[in-house]
């Protein structure tokens, strides 16, 4: 009976510890989907998986100590490769909900598509960057803090030729516009079209630095497009940006990802006592197509 029990225990033990296991590396490639890291990571694991294999294989033991002596540089090795990619996990962790009910995000949407509508029009270039959960408080401090409702009147006005404020990008948190004239990082990405400036590159940096999504008029040509996790989807035009806006921000409809989406929950509700609804509006079941300027594959 006693050994039953042991068994019984045991199991329960390993069942838990797999189900630690995929839940943590699931976590993992959740958070790498999309970005930089992810080929380099792939790449070490398949390389380290086959020389492991190889060694152990043909008991290479000089290869094999090596190997583990290696093993430790890599861990710290990773910290340096995978820095953004970890700032924006950990960021990610402690983060609050943007928007606070679905009418606000309806309102916001209907605000952007018309703001974009009106600028692209014009030929009123801008940037506007859409917080999600991780906030950027670094790059508003580059510009200039604001705290009003958006609307389109107010963002066409800060995006109209030569004003103090239309040189930058936008901060939206919410339906709150909270911050104008703000320098985004630029991305480092090669290989990018000619065609694509800074306030393009800026867009894109940003989208690669935290998990914003960020709306680029441009000057030159008024077309539309939007950056997201380092992809840049362009020349949209107002139904397909209004498709990507409400499913980008639509609220997680993900059904294998209850425990993710549980421990998230529990860790948003311990960190702000305030939203009851935290971790409603994560994530993001679809991906921008990737497009021409991307150097990257689909990982959705
Ligand atoms: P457009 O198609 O509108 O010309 P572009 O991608 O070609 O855009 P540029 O012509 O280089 O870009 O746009 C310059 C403008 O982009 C600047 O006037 C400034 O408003 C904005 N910009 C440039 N760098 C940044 C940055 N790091 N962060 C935010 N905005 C930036
Ligand atoms: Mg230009």
């Amino acid at each position: 009976m006693e050994r039953i029990l042991e068994l019984v225990t045991g199991q329960w033990r390993a069942a838990i510890e797999i189900v630690l296991l995929a839940a943590v590396i699931y976590y993992f490639l959740l958070l790498f989907r999309g970005t930089r890291g992810a080929a380099v990571f792939s790449g070490l694991v398949i390389a380290l998986l086959v020389v492991t294999g190889l060694t152990h294989i043909f008991e290479l033991d000089v290869m094999n100590w090596i190997l583990s002596r290696v093993l430790g540089f890599l861990a710290i090795a990773m910290l340096v490769i995978f820095q953004p990619e970890l700032r924006r996990a950990l960021a990610q962790i402690g983060s609050q909900s943007f928007f606070s009910n679905s009418q606000q995000r309806t309102e916001v949407i209907d605000v952007l598509v018309e703001t974009a509508r009106q600028l692209s029009q014009k030929h009123f270039g801008a940037l506007i960057a859409i917080e999600r959960e991780i906030g950027f408080r670094g790059m508003q401090e580059t510009g200039v803090a604001m705290d009003a409702k958006a609307s389109t009147e107010l963002l066409v006005t800060v995006f109209f030729t030569n004003t103090p404020l239309h040189d930058g990008g936008v901060v939206l948190r919410g339906d709150r516009v909270v911050a104008a004239g703000c320098i985004f990082p630029l991305t480092q990405q090669q290989g990018l079209s000619a065609t694509l400036g800074m306030r393009h590159r800026a867009a894109i940096g940003l989208s690669e630095e935290t998990d914003a999504l960020v709306l680029v008029v441009s000057e030159e040509t008024g077309t539309i497009s939007v950056a997201k996790r380092g992809l840049l989807k362009r020349d949209l035009d107002a139904t397909e940006l209004r498709l990507l806006l409400a499913r980008a921000l639509a609220p997680p409809a993900r059904p294998g990802n209850w425990l993710v989406d549980g421990a998230r929950k529990l860790v948003a509700m311990l960190m702000s006592p305030r939203t009851g609804h935290a971790a409603h509006n994560h994530g993001f079941t679809e991906a921008v197509t990737p497009p021409e300027t991307s150097t990257e594959e689909p990982h959705e």
